[in-house]
C-alpha cells in the first residue's frame, strides 16, 4: 500500500454498525479531519459543528484541534448525546466511495495523464481558513484549482510552501489603523505527515547556493484525490535564519523572497524526484516557482544526456505558465548577484554562463541592466501561457510583445484561461438544498455544464428569494457578534458594544466589499463624495448599508489608510449606522459576506484586476454584482445578470477616471440597483431584482465555475502538453 492510499481504512465496512465503539469513533472522524475532503461538504462540517459549537467557532473550524480535545469518553457521551453515530458511518462510506471511485470525468478526457500527472505549483493555496498558507486570491484560486481537479478525477498533484506562521491575523487599534499577529501554528493541528519516499523514508531535498546548503523537509496534506505537497525549511541543519525562511507568506527582504521561491521552484522538482513522481506537465501558478523548469531541464541533461537546448526544449513543451498579473511592477525581478547566489551551482551544472542564464530572465537578453525577471523566465521556459481572464489576455500580450519583437501583437502566445470558483467550497447549504430540489439529479458533479443552471428559472421567486434572506440574515448575525467582539476589544464603552449588536437591518439594501486594500482596487471609491452618499444611504424610504473587509499588506501605507479612512466612519453620524468593517478578512469572513450581500461592489481601477473571484462566488448564492467592467466581468456582464459601473473604458489620467467611475457608481446605483430593489409587486416580491437573480446564476455559475477551467486546462493544456494530440494551440 502506498502512502497515497493508507488513510481510511478503520472498520469493516461492509458490516452495518451503529453503534461504533469510542476508539473507532475517534478514529472514523479523525481520517475525515485528515482528508480535506470534508471542507467541501456541509455535512461533515456539521458533524464535527455538532461536536461542540463553541470551540468550534473558537478553533477557527479546525477539526482536529477540536478532536484533540476530546477524551474518548466525552466524545462518547456527546455522540451519543448528538445521535452521531450513523452520520459518522455514513460520511465515512461516502468519503471512501469518492477516492476509489473510477467514474470521473478526467477518465475519459486526460487518459494520457494517468501515467505522468499534472505537478501544480502555487506558493499559497487557500483551502480553508483554518490552514493558513494563503493570503488571498492567488492562494484561492489554487485551492479551488485542486479541489476541482479532485473532482474531476484529474491526475494532478500540488506542489506549495508550508508556513507556520501564515499571513498575518488583522485588527484594528482605537484609531481605526491596521495592526498584524502573527501565530504559530501547531502541526499537530493540521492535516498533515511527513511525505515519504517510495522506500518508505521521509522526504528531504537540499538546495545547493554559494554560500551554503538549503535543507527542506516535505509535509503531505491530501485534498479529496489530490496529494499536496508542502516544503518547510524549519529544520536542524539548517541555520536559526534559515529554519525560518518558509514562516511567513510574503514577508522579509528580496532575499527571503528569492530563496523561497528556490525552494519552491528547484526544491519542489526534488521533492517529486525523490517521491518517485514523473510528472507529464509541470504546471507554474505565477511566477513565484518559474526557477523550477532550469531543475527539470539538469534532470534531463543528467537522465537522458541531452544538451542544453534540447532538454529546455523538451521542457518547455510540458510546462504550462499561468500569469496574473497586469501591472508591470507586480513581477517579482532579481539582480544579477541575488541571482547567482542561488542559482550559481543549479547554472553550473547545466553548463550555461551567467550571461546566459540571466539572458533567460531579461526582456533583452544582452540588456545588463536588466534585472532577472521572473515572469519573463516563465514565459521562456514554457510553450503554453494564459493570462487569467479575455480582458487580461489582451493586456498581457501587449505588455510581453518585446519578448517575441518578430511577431505583431495578436500572435503573441500568451492565451487566455477565466478564472472560476469550487462551486461547493462557496455555495452556501440553504442554497444548496434549493438547487438539488430543482436541478437533475447529480447536477453537482456537471456543474461546468450550462444546460444544469438553466432549471433556476423554474424556481418560485419566492422560495429564491426567501432562500437569499435567511443567507442575509445570517450575515448580518455574523456582522453583529464580529462587530461587537472588535468593539469588546477595543474596550469601548458598554453602550457601544450593546449597539453593535444590533447594527445593520436585514430589510435594508446591503453592499459587501472585501477584497485586500490594495490601491488599485479603490475601496473608498463609493465614499468619494461623501455627502452624495450619505443621502443615498439615509433615504428613510430606500436605505442602504455597506459591509467592509479587507487586508492591507504590512508595507502598504496607503492601503493602511484607506482602512483607517473607512472604519473611522462609524464615528461620522452621517455614517454610524450604515458603514461597517468588519476585521481580519479571510475564507470564512468571505463566505460569510459572499453568501448573504445583495449586492457586491467591484471598483477596480481597469484593467488592473486580471480577474478577481469574489464575484463569481457571489453569484452562485444569488447575490448581484455591480463591477467596473474589467477582470472576469468585462466578459460576463450581459446587460441583464448584473450592473455595470463604467462603460469599460478609462482614462490616462487616474484622476480623471476615478471620477468619472465614482460619477458611474452613483448613477448606477441611484438609477437602477436601489429602484430594483425596492420595487415591489403585489405579492411584495421585488420581481424584477429576482430575475436577475436567476439571470446571474444561469448565465453565470457554470462558466465561471473551477470545473470549468480545470476542464480548459485540462483540454487545451495539460493534454496537449504531455504529448496527448488533441486541441494543442501550441503557437510557438
Ligand atoms: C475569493 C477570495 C479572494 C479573491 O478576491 P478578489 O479580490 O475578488 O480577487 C481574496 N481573499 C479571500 C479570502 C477570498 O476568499
Amino acid at each position: 500500500m502506498s502512502q497515497l492510499d493508507t488513510p481510511i481504512e478503520v472498520e469493516d465496512s461492509q458490516t452495518v454498525i451503529t453503534e461504533l465503539t469510542p476508539q473507532a469513533l475517534y478514529d472514523k472522524l479523525m481520517a475525515l479531519a485528515r482528508n480535506l475532503w470534508w471542507t467541501w461538504h456541509p455535512e461533515v462540517i456539521n458533524l464535527f459543528r455538532d461536536l461542540d459549537p463553541i470551540r468550534w467557532r473558537q478553533l477557527d473550524h479546525n477539526p482536529i484541534a477540536l478532536l484533540r480535545e476530546f477524551t474518548l469518553e466525552r466524545l462518547a457521551t456527546r455522540a451519543a448525546e448528538m445521535v452521531l453515530h450513523s452520520r459518522i458511518n455514513y460520511a465515512h462510506r461516502r468519503l471512501k466511495e469518492y477516492l476509489n471511485s473510477k467514474q470521473v470525468w478526467a477518465a475519459t478526457n486526460a487518459g494520457v495523464l494517468g501515467a505522468a500527472p499534472v505537478a501544480y505549483f502555487s506558493a499559497e493555496f487557500g483551502i480553508h481558513e483554518s490552514i493558513q498558507i494563503y493570503s488571498g486570491g492567488l492562494g484561492v484560486l489554487s485551492g479551488d484549482h485542486i479541489k476541482s481537479a479532485s473532482g474531476l478525477g484529474v491526475p494532478l498533484v500540488g506542489v506549495g510552501l508550508f508556513y507556520d506562521q501564515g499571513y498575518f491575523k488583522q485588527h484594528l487599534d482605537e484609531n481605526g489603523y491596521q495592526k498584524e499577529e502573527y501565530l504559530d501554528t501547531k502541526v499537530e493541528d493540521l492535516p498533515m505527515e511527513p511525505a515519504l519516499t517510495p522506500g518508505g523514508e521521509p522526504v528531504e531535498v537540499r538546495i545547493d547556493t554559494r554560500n551554503g546548503t538549503l535543507l527542506a523537509r516535505v509535509w503531505l496534506m491530501r485534498v479529496g484525490r489530490v496529494p499536496l505537497y508542502l516544503l518547510d525549511c524549519d529544520v536542524e541543519g539548517n541555520s536559526p535564519q534559515d529554519r525560518k525562511l518558509t514562516s511567513r507568506l510574503y514577508g522579509g527582504d528580496e532575499r527571503t523572497r528569492i530563496r523561497q521561491e528556490l525552494v519552491l521552484g528547484v526544491g519542489g522538482v526534488r521533492v517529486l524526484q525523490a517521491l518517485g513522481i514523473r510528472p507529464g506537465v509541470y504546471h507554474l501558478n505565477e511566477g513565484h516557482s518559474a526557477f523550477g523548469p532550469l531543475e527539470v531541464v539538469r534532470q534531463r541533461m543528467h537522465d537522458d544526456g541531452l544538451g542544453f537546448d534540447d532538454a529546455l526544449r523538451e521542457v518547455a513543451r510540458q510546462t504550462v505558465f499561468t500569469t496574473h498579473t497586469p501591472v508591470p511592477a507586480g513581477h517579482d525581478r532579481f539582480q544579477g548577484p541575488l541571482v547567482e547566489e542561488h542559482l550559481g551551482p543549479l547554472r553550473e551544472s547545466l553548463g550555461i554562463s551567467y550571461d546566459q542564464l540571466m539572458g533567460l530572465g531579461r526582456v533583452e537578453p544582452q540588456n545588463h541592466d536588466e534585472p532577472f525577471c521572473m515572469t519573463v523566465v516563465g514565459l521562456r521556459l514554457s510553450r503554453r501561457a494564459n493570462a487569467v481572464s479575455a480582458l487580461h489576455g489582451h493586456i498581457s500580450r501587449r505588455m510581453w510583445a518585446h519578448l517575441w519583437p518578430w511577431r505583431v501583437e495578436e500572435e503573441i502566445p500568451i492565451g487566455h484561461i477565466t478564472n472560476g470558483v469550487h462551486v461547493p467550497s462557496w455555495l452556501a447549504w440553504q442554497m444548496r438544498q434549493l438547487y438539488d430540489r430543482h436541478f437533475p439529479a447529480g447536477w453537482i458533479h456537471r456543474m461546468g455544464e450550462p444546460e444544469v443552471w438553466q432549471f433556476i428559472h423554474q424556481v418560485d421567486p419566492g422560495e429564491l428569494w426567501e432562500t437569499h434572506h435567511a443567507l442575509k440574515n445570517l450575515l448580518l448575525s455574523f456582522v453583529r457578534r464580529r462587530v461587537s467582539r472588535q468593539c469588546r476589544r477595543r474596550a469601548e464603552r458598554d453602550e457601544v458594544v450593546e449597539a453593535a449588536r444590533n447594527v445593520l437591518n436585514p430589510n435594508y439594501l446591503t453592499i459587501g466589499f472585501g477584497r485586500r486594500f490594495a490601491t488599485y482596487k479603490r475601496a473608498a471609491l463609493v465614499f468619494a463624495n461623501e455627502e452624495r452618499l450619505a443621502r443615498l444611504l439615509n433615504n428613510p424610504e430606500r436605505p442602504v448599508q455597506l459591509i467592509f473587509a479587507g487586508k492591507a499588506h504590512p508595507k502598504d501605507e496607503p492601503g493602511k489608510h484607506l482602512i483607517q479612512r473607512i472604519s473611522n466612519m462609524r464615528h461620522d453620524p452621517r455614517f454610524q449606522h450604515r458603514v461597517v468593517y468588519l476585521e481580519d478578512y479571510d475564507i470564512n469572513v468571505c463566505r460569510h459576506m459572499i453568501q448573504g450581500v445583495d449586492v457586491w461592489l467591484n471598483n477596480p481601477r481597469r484593467p488592473l484586476e486580471a480577474s478577481g473571484t469574489s464575484g463569481q462566488k457571489v453569484v452562485l448564492n444569488g447575490g448581484l454584482n455591480m463591477s467596473i467592467l474589467d477582470g472576469w466581468w468585462a466578459e460576463a456582464y450581459d446587460g441583464e445578470n448584473g450592473f455595470a459601473i463604467g462603460r469599460g473604458t478609462s482614462h490616462v489620467s487616474d484622476e480623471i477616471t476615478d471620477a468619472r467611475d465614482a460619477e458611474s457608481l452613483y448613477q448606477v446605483l441611484e438609477h437602477q440597483v436601489i429602484p430594483m430593489f425596492y420595487e415591489r409587486d403585489v405579492d411584495g416580491l421585488p420581481g424584477r431584482w429576482i430575475k436577475r437573480m436567476m439571470n446571474s446564476i444561469s448565465t453565470l455559475a457554470w462558466r465561471f465555475s473551477a470545473h470549468r477551467m480545470v476542464m480548459d486546462y485540462t483540454r487545451t493544456m495539460y493534454v496537449p502538453a504531455a504529448g496527448g494530440l488533441s486541441c494543442d494551440m501550441d503557437l510557438r
